[in-house]
């Protein structure tokens, strides 16, 4: 009889994430993309790089992105949109952890994110499980119960009581940084669940008599909904 219910929950990107990296002249350790990438041709090999400039001295440093490759196995579109410093590839680019990974850097995502999540009020207490897809705009690493948190509008404690007590039901644990797309569920408190049985049967016996016969063959939407809020 429940109808599925679903929320989208987006993580979405505010900022890039810093490069932590130390520089050769001076003592700041963030490096911001100069949002420029440089291609270097040599006969038949390929020199790129990602463009990077230091906060605290505006020094210009250098990633290898593709070193001595052969022209042939870069993409020519690739290739093009190294050559126009195309700004979804300086953003790939700098949010990639292979390539922090392969130079020796880390990125601090602080500031990188912010969770639009839209959930009525009502959502958590309803006794139709909700389905919440969260979608990630950006390959940011996020505490899932921060997401929790923010998405359902509880705190620290009482996420980690529902998530206890089977009423939050996730692929991941509460603590597990996650980066890319997964499903949660949140079901009604059995409390909930006990007491409706019965009063929504009686309930719907009261609508039928009130609104006759050729109406009630069609219940009345959200009937549970009602019973749960009473
Ligand atoms: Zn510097």
């Amino acid at each position: 009889m429940h109808t599925e219910r679903k929320a989208r929950w987006a993580v979405r990107q505010s900022a890039l994430p810093t490069v932590v990296r130390s520089c050769p002249d001076c003592s700041s350790t963030r490096h911001r993309p100069s949002g420029k990438i440089r291609v270097n041709a040599n006969g038949k090999l390929l020199d790129v790089w990602l463009l990077l400039s230091c906060a605290g001295c505006d020094r210009t440093s250098k990633v290898p992105v593709h070193e001595r490759v052969h022209t042939s196995s870069l993409e020519p579109a690739r290739r093009e949109a190294y050559e126009n410093n195309d700004l979804a590839v300086v953003r790939e680019l700098t949010m990639s952890a292979s390539l922090a990974a392969k130079n020796d850097y880390s990125l601090d995502w602080s500031g990188t994110w912010e969770l639009e999540a839209r959930t009525p009020l009502h959502a958590i207490d309803d006794p139709t499980p909700l389905t919440v897809l969260v979608s990630f705009e950006l390959p940011v690493p996020v505490r899932v119960e921060r997401l929790l948190m923010s998405g359902l509008g509880l705190s620290r404690s009482r996420v980690r009581r529902m998530v206890a007590d089977g009423r939050i039901r996730l692929p991941l644990a509460p603590d597990a940084k996650a980066r890319r797309d997964f499903e949660l569920t949140v079901h009604a408190p059995a409390a909930t669940l006990a007491q409706l049985a019965a009063p929504v049967a009686a309930t719907r016996r009261e609508a039928v008599r009130e609104l006759g016969a050729a109406s009630a063959v069609e219940a009345p939407p959200r009937l549970s909904r009602a019973v749960s809020g009473a």
